[in-house]
C-alpha cells in the first residue's frame, strides 16, 4: 500500500476472479464461458475498414448496440443502457442508488462482487442466508427497506426463482429498487423482462458474457424505466462515456441479431448439462437442479477442495469457494461433451483413488 491510498480505501477487500490461466491445452470449467465461438456475424461485422475506424472515438449512445437489444426485448431505447460487462452496470447503480450508507439485500451466497461494491460505494450490505437447501426464500425478501439484489438463475447455486415469485418480491417493495441479475437466465430459466412495463421498481441486468459467447468484449447491460435508465446515463456520462469500444458495440449488436445461433448454443448447452448431471448422479454426485451453464456438485467421497486440487492436478480447471455452507461443492462450468467426457473419466479415477 502507497502512502498515498485514499483512507476510505485501506481496507477494502477486492473480488477475486476466477482464474484465468496462460496455458490454452488447460480444460478451463471455472468462470462460465461460451464453450462456442462468437456468432459468425460478429466475424463478419468486424471488418478491417472497422479496424482502422478504430482512430476515432466510439459512439457514447452505443446506438447500433442498443437498437439490437430494444428490438429483441421490444423495449424502447430509453428502457436499455449498455456497459463495459455487467460489472460495470452493476457499479453504476451502486453509484446510483447505494451511496450514502443505503442499504442493500442480496442473498449471503451470491454473486462475490455485491458485497464488494456496497464496500467500495459505501452502501449497507445485508447477506441474506439461503434456506437449508441452498435456496432463496422469497419470504426473507418481502417489505424490506432498501434495495434488493438477487441474482437469478443464482450464481453459484445454479437454482432459479420463477418470475411469479420476483413479482411478489417487487410487488411487497414498491417503494425499494430491486435488481436482477440474469446472467444465467438464457439457459432453461425464465426471463423477468416481461415484468418492467408493470413495475417501475425493477430493473434486469444481463450480460453478453455467457450465452452470447463474448466474455472478451466486456459487454453487460440493464433493462428498466426510462427515469431510472437516465439515472444510470449521469453516472455513466460523469465517469466514461466512452464505456464501450467501437468493436464490442459492432460485435454486441451483430450476436443480438443473430437469434438462430444464440438459440443453438443455449439449447446445445443445455442438452450437455442434463446428461452431465446424470453421469454426475451415477458417479454419486449430488447436483443442485441448475437452470445456469455451470452445476454445483459435491459427493461424500471427496471433500470440495481435494477434488478441485486433484481435477487441477489433470489439468481441468473448476471453481472451489472456501466458504461455509458451499465448502463441500465444486462449480463446473459447462463446456464442449468432449470436455465434460474427460472430466468424467478423469472425476471416476480421483473416486477410485488416483492422486
Ligand atoms: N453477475 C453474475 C451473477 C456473474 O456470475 C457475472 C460473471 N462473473 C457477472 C454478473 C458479470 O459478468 P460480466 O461482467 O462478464 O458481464
Amino acid at each position: 500500500m502507497s502512502r498515498f491510498l485514499s483512507d476510505e480505501y485501506k481496507d477494502l477487500t477486492p473480488y477475486t476472479p476466477g482464474e484465468q490461466p496462460k496455458i490454452k491445452s488447460l480444460i478451463k470449467l471455472n468462470t462460465n464461458e461460451c464453450p462456442y465461438p462468437p456468432s459468425p456475424a460478429v466475424l463478419e461485422a468486424l471488418t478491417s475498414e472497422q479496424i482502422l475506424d478504430l482512430r476515432l472515438y466510439p459512439d457514447p449512445l452505443a446506438t447500433p448496440l442498443i437498437e439490437s437489444i430494444a428490438d429483441h426485448f421490444g423495449l424502447d431505447a430509453e428502457q436499455i443502457i449498455v456497459g463495459n460487462g455487467s460489472d460495470e452496470i452493476l457499479a453504476f447503480c451502486f453509484m446510483a442508488f447505494q451511496n450514502s450508507g443505503r442499504r442493500i439485500y442480496y442473498p449471503e451466497i451470491s454473486y462475490g462482487f455485491y458485497p464488494v461494491y456496497a464496500n467500495v460505494f459505501g452502501a449497507k450490505g445485508k447477506a441474506v442466508p439461503l434456506d437449508g437447501n441452498l435456496r432463496i426464500n422469497i419470504e426473507d425478501y418481502k417489505n424490506l427497506d432498501g434495495t434488493i439484489i438477487i441474482a437469478n438463475p443464482n450464481a453459484p447455486t445454479g437454482i432459479a426463482l420463477e418470475p411469479e415469485e420476483i413479482e411478489e418480491i417487487l410487488i411487497t417493495n414498491k417503494d425499494n429498487l430491486v435488481i436482477i441479475d440474469e446472467a444465467y437466465i438464457d439457459f432453461g430459466g425464465r426471463s423477468c423482462a416481461p415484468l418492467i412495463r408493470d413495475h417501475d421498481n425493477l430493473m434486469i441486468i444481463q450480460t453478453f458474457s455467457k450465452s452470447r459467447a463474448l466474455a472478451g468484449a466486456r459487454i453487460g447491460f440493464a433493462l428498466g424505466s426510462p427515469e431510472m435508465i437516465k439515472d444510470i446515463n449521469k453516472i455513466k456520462f460523469s465517469f466514461n462515456p466512452y464505456n464501450l469500444s467501437r468493436l464490442s458495440i459492432l460485435a454486441g449488436a451483430a450476436a443480438m441479431r443473430d437469434v438462430d445461433y444464440f438459440k443453438k448454443c443455449t439449447d446445445e448447452i443445455q442438452k450437455t448439462r442434463d446428461s452431465f448431471v446424470k453421469a454426475m448422479e451415477k458417479l454419486g454426485f449430488e447436483v443442485l437442479p441448475s437452470s445456469a451453464n455451470f452445476v454445483f456438485a459435491k459427493n461424500p467421497k471427496i471433500s470440495g477442495e481435494a477434488y478441485y486440487v486433484l481435477l487441477r492436478k489433470k489439468n481441468i480447471l473448476v471453481r472451489h469457494f472456501n466458504k461455509k455452507p458451499i465448502e463441500d461443492y465444486v462449480r463446473i462450468t459447462i463446456g464442449l461433451p468432449s470436455d465434460m467426457d474427460a472430466l468424467l473419466a478423469v472425476t471416476e479415477k480421483i473416486l477410485e483413488g488416483e492422486k
